[in-house]
């Protein structure tokens, strides 16, 4: 997100414009979704921003629990929404389901002890290459590559493109540039081309999922706790547009059985890697739904949820919490319906 979007946000939140929205665009409730999750964050470290407010600190998690608890929200497992959805009724109470991305160790680690603690539910979403260990967590390669580095190379389609890094704006800008072009990739061109990236700066791709993923063990630990859903993000984190119908199948449904074999029950919930429309659109969510393997699936598309949305459970919006918020007020400036609304041109009931 832009610093001018940032700062929008940030002035809408101290408005009484949530405050108008929220009967309006407040919905029954939101689902809320995060990433990693960490100790303190060290105000020392420069970091990418987008990396850093990828990764939540516990005592911001805490701040959200306490501050739903006191405002009298429901904090609901994600295996409650359908239900919820079909007995909607104005007077019942607002509700919040967190859910957490791609499968980081710190979910077990950091984050689950809060949940036990306030007794509220979580759901984890694991990329099965996680615990495989044959993900490349690209996105910390590329951050500690151009905060390292003066200059990269970097060959993508036969086309050598070079990267001046001497000052931080043009870190941040590089960064970003080849995160789009990465992410537009086919998975074996991706591949190929943060395999050559690590190779000719000597990383090593494989510390980084085995540092940071959770392992099988560790998660089957976690689906013992009835506090705790599992849902399935696809084998190796693909862009799930650029899939052919058979691979699309493969990445979704093989994800889920590895999981509820691993964990000894089925798995029912599902959430699409990236999720915003340049990664997913209606054919993927008619695929999904045609497969009949998952009961929800989510996106990273801005929204609240509302009852019309249980004719779209394949479709489920999401609001992302930063790392980098303080307080309450922005979070408050998203539940409440003003950003979203803002951001789909007034439609309420988004789904894709
Ligand atoms: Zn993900």
């Amino acid at each position: 997100m832009s610093d001018t979007k940032q700062n929008i946000i940030k002035t809408i939140s101290k408005t009484p414009l949530p405050a108008m929205f929220k009967p309006f665009y407040g919905g029954l409730g939101s689902i809320l979704f995060m990433h990693k999750v960490v100790a303190s964050k060290d105000p020392n470290k420069i970091r990418i921003p987008l990396n850093d407010a990828n990764e939540v600190s516990i005592s911001y998690l805490e701040e959200l629990i306490l501050y739903f608890k006191k405002k009298g929200y429901d904090i609901i497992s994600l295996e409650d929404l359908p239900k919820r959805l079909n007995h909607a009724s104005k007077d019942a109470k607002k509700f919040v389901i967190f859910t957490f991305d791609d499968g980081y160790k710190d979910n077990l680690t950091l984050a689950y002890p809060i949940f036990k603690k306030h007794q509220v539910p979580m759901t984890v979403y694991i990329t099965n290459c996680f615990p495989n260990h044959s993900a490349k967590l690209w996105w910390y390669l590329l951050e500690d590559l151009v905060m390292e580095q003066e200059e990269i190379s970097v060959e993508i389609a036969n086309r050598k493109q070079t990267y001046s890094l001497s000052s931080f704006s043009q870190k941040e800008a590089a960064f970003h540039e080849l995160r789009e072009l990465f992410i537009g990739l086919s998975p074996e061109k991706q591949n190929k081309v943060i395999d050559a990236l690590a190779q000719a700066y000597g990383k090593d791709l494989q510390q980084y999922v085995k540092t940071e993923s959770l392992s099988w063990t560790e998660i089957k630990e976690l689906s013992k706790d009835p506090l705790v859903t599992l849902g399935a993000h696809t084998l190796n984190h693909v862009t799930l547009n650029t899939l052919s119908k058979e691979d699309f199948y493969h990445e979704t449904l093989e994800s889920k059985k590895e999981i509820s074999e691993k964990i000894g029950k089925e798995v029912r919930h599902f959430a699409y890697p990236f999720g915003t429309s340049k990664e997913v659109n209606k054919r993927e969510v008619e695929w999904l739904g045609k497969s009949e393997a998952f009961t929800t699936a989510t996106t990273t598309r801005i929204g609240n949820i509302f009852p019309k949305h249980k004719n779209h459970l394949w479709a489920l919006p999401r609001i992302q919490v930063l790392g980098t918020w303080e307080g309450t007020q922005i979070l408050e400036a998203y539940i409440s319906g003003v950003v979203p609304a803002l951001k789909n041109k007034f439609k309420k009931v988004v789904t894709l």
